[in-house]
């Protein structure tokens, strides 16, 4: 979105005089004399006010014409989460069982407001509840492994049972007591960077099952669509097939993988689902129509429905849905967008012939 907003628009403009490093990756700022795009801390002479435009994200801006600036390099640097987020998030992630407190925060110079605004905005929740889920998810996993709801309330740093159980009831959807014998469907979700922007990633403990850019449309029905079909919630955390695919993830973008070994959970119909495996047999580095993909599931007829089961899939560039093209060699429609799908399929080419 643009922003037109005067009182918005005057607050940017200081945050990229200041060059305040807070505002990385909230606005993208536009140069109309020179058609580029900048984030707040760029090093560039700043351009005068009359010749700026911000826009809420990078894709809005590129769609306006901008390319990314050559010396702040949006599309690597937007994403990154500022560094006193990531010190906040590390916090969390090294100390799952407690509670990061906003005076804990400033202890480390971390700015409590500037957290919570960057949680709000690239999570859609605030910092809070993304400790709770992530506590949550440490419990669960105690529970599973035969602990009770009791020992493992207190350990997870809840003063009593009912206050662990009311918050576990409210993310889980079963309270505590019934769920160690039953069986715990809980989707993971957590986020990283790549240097096309950051993405979603999800897992159960059976393999990954989603892999998305943050700004995919449709993304939500995505989340609907797979809660229902794993009848599970959707929670912040991680597990091991997580880890494993953004590892996986980094070498690909590094140019140093051309083949992915994680195990993906993804359920959907047995014609998705052989769409969806027939996607992974073309290989990097190369395209293939629609058409072909029919023809190639001895379906020759099944082009649409092999385009929308192409649509419905929700694991990027493992299922490289990215590698179908027009019949004419046009790139067609991409859920992350067309920028993306370009960038994709020229890095497989660089790398594909090395
Ligand atoms: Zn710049």
């Amino acid at each position: 979105m643009r922003v037109t907003d005067p009182k918005t628009v005057a607050t940017y403009y200081q945050a990229l005089i200041d060059k305040d490093p807070r505002f990385v990756g909230i606005f993208f700022v536009g140069v109309k004399t020179t058609s580029i795009c900048c984030i707040a801390t760029c090093r560039a002479r700043k351009p005068k006010r009359e010749n700026v435009e911000f826009y809420t994200s990078f894709k809005e801006a590129l769609d306006a014409g901008y390319r990314p600036c050559k010396i702040c390099k949006p599309t690597e640097n937007a994403n990154e989460a500022p560094g006193q987020v990531q010190q906040a998030i590390t916090m969390v992630r090294d100390n799952p069982k407690e509670k990061v407190s906003d005076w804990q925060l400033k202890q480390h110079q971390i700015s409590p407001e500037s957290v919570r605004r960057w949680f709000k905005k690239h999570y859609g929740m605030t910092f809070q509840a993304f400790q709770r889920m992530y506590r949550i998810n440490n419990a669960l996993e105690e529970l599973k492994s035969g602990k009770t709801a009791t020992a493992t309330a207190y350990e997870a740093g809840y003063d009593s049972l009912s206050g662990f159980g009311y918050t576990y009831k409210k993310i889980i959807g079963k309270s505590p007591k019934n769920s160690t014998a039953m069986q715990n469907n809980v989707i993971l979700i957590n986020r990283f960077t790549t240097p096309l922007g950051p993405m979603f990633v999800c897992a159960t403990d059976q393999g990954v099952c989603l892999l998305e850019f943050v700004d995919r449309r449709m993304l939500e029905t995505e989340f609907k669509d797979l809660q229902r079909l794993k009848k599970a919630n959707i929670i912040a955390g991680e597990n091991d097939y997580m880890k494993q695919a953004q590892q996986e993830i980094n070498e690909y973008f590094a140019g140093k993988r051309q083949q992915f070994k994680v195990t993906l959970d993804t359920p959907g119909t047995v014609f998705q689902q052989s769409v969806w495996q027939c996607l992974q047999t073309i290989p990097y580095g190369q395209t293939a129509s629609y058409q072909q993909q029919a023809e190639k599931l001895n379906n020759p007829k099944a082009i649409r429905a092999v385009a929308s089961a192409n649509g419905h899939n929700r694991i990027a560039i493992i299922i490289p849905c990215h590698r179908v093209i027009g019949k004419d060699g046009k790139l067609v429609g991409y859920a992350g967008g067309l920028e993306r799908k370009r960038w994709l399929l020229e890095h497989e080419q660089k790398y594909a012939t090395t």
